[in-house]
């Protein structure tokens, strides 16, 4: 397949970018770099042998959307351009309802005037709000939220594409629900490379690993979880990426507009993270106990099976793995892509 991927040179594109080349589909990113370096597509040449064409735009401009999808036909979008920052949608709200909001429906226009009807959207475990632990493990079923802007803007876009698919039967939509992302390629050529501090658990531990941060805070201990801190699915970003593959290959069977989560199925502490981290990196990691951080929910994982059942896919990889690899990367690049 010809595939569009939007936000490809992001962490989770870049990875997905390597996946798709090892099933043989070439891929052609558009990317603002707002938050990413084009260097991580070069890293995905060394990796993959081949690099994807990268047109930096916006998402939300429509000529540049537009000449893209006249200069090329494409079979399906992967579609991950977005802002991700909890916190900053708080603070920045139509900051985000305009890019993750406005930019997706440019996009959605212009595909179909286009006539490409098959794509695949980066949603997010936040759509299900703060999860009644009776709901646990979440299946695609449960209630959905949204608790800050960010949230909103993945569960709106969503309701977008409901309706459209509903109104149109040649869309073919794939929400995928992401839970915890966490890891890096095995080879540490590519990886997570947050700018300023890290809001994100395991881009903090590394970076306190790697001496750019003093020490770990771990936000709350008294949460009702058998360590008492919060339990989260963390998913091997190559697994995720392997996921968009396998959903790919369905996307047209698949009518209308389809709901998956993308997550492991365990539940792992923040507690349990750390130790194993320790044990990737073979010493302790400073970290202390501080108050819990305000809006997290005390425990949300996913039950995977959909995606097992509609994909055949499953993750592969465990805490373990992601806490090597995820070391493997920031040792290896200790200032992300800058300076590289
Ligand atoms: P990322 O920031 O590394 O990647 C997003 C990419 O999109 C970046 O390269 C950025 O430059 C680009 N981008 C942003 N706005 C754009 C615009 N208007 N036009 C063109 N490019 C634009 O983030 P990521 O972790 O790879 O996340 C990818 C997607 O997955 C996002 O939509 C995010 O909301 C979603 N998601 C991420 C997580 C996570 O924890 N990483 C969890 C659930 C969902
Ligand atoms: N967390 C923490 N210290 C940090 C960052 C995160 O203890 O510096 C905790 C956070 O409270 C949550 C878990 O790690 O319980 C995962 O947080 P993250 O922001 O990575 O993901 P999310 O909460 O969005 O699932």
């Amino acid at each position: 397949m010809h595939l569009l991927v939007t936000g490809g040179a992001g962490y989770i594109g870049s990875h997905t970018c390597v996946a798709a080349h090892a099933a043989g589909h070439t891929v052609t990113v558009l990317d603002n770099l707002c938050n990413s370096s084009a260097e991580s597509l070069a890293r995905v040449e060394r990796i993959s042998g081949r690099r994807p064409r990268l047109i930096v735009g916006d998402i939300a401009d429509r000529a540049v959307v537009r000449s893209v999808l006249d200069s090329e036909k494409f079979d399906a979008v992967i579609h991950f351009a977005g802002l991700k920052a909890v916190g900053e949608s708080v603070a920045k709200p139509w900051e985000y309802y305009q890019n993750n909001v406005a930019g997706t429906l440019v996009l959605l226009d212009e595909l179909r005037r286009h006539e490409v009807f098959d794509f695949v959207f980066s949603s997010s475990a936040t759509v299900y709000g703060n999860p009644d632990p009776a709901n646990l493990p979440l299946r695609e079923t449960a209630p959905l939220a949204a608790v800050s802007p960010y949230g909103a803007t993945k569960l709106w876009l969503e309701e977008v594409m409901r309706s459209m698919a509903a109104a149109d039967p040649r869309w073919h939509f794939l929400l995928l629900r992401y839970f915890n992302p966490v890891g890096a390629h095995e080879s540490g050529l590519i990886g997570e490379d947050p700018s300023g501090i890290p809001n994100n658990l395991m881009p903090y531990i590394t970076q306190v690993a790697v001496g750019r941060l003093k020490e770990l805070t771990i936000f709350g201990n008294d949460y009702p979880t058998p360590d008492g801190t919060c339990q989260r699915d963390y998913i091997h970003v190559c697994d995720l990426a392997e996921g968009h593959v396998a959903a790919l290959a369905k996307v047209r069977e698949l009518p209308g507009c389809t709901a998956v989560n993308l997550g492991t199925g365990n539940a792992v502490s923040v507690a349990q993270l750390v130790a194993s981290f320790e044990k990737a990196v073979g010493r302790p990691l400073p970290h202390r106990y501080g108050p819990r951080r305000p809006g997290d929910a005390a425990a949300c994982w996913a039950d995977p099976s959909k995606a097992r059942e509609l994909f055949g896919w499953t993750a592969k990889r465990n805490a373990d793995d992601m806490c090597r690899d995820a070391w493997n990367w920031q040792s290896r690049n200790p200032n992300g892509y800058r300076g590289a």
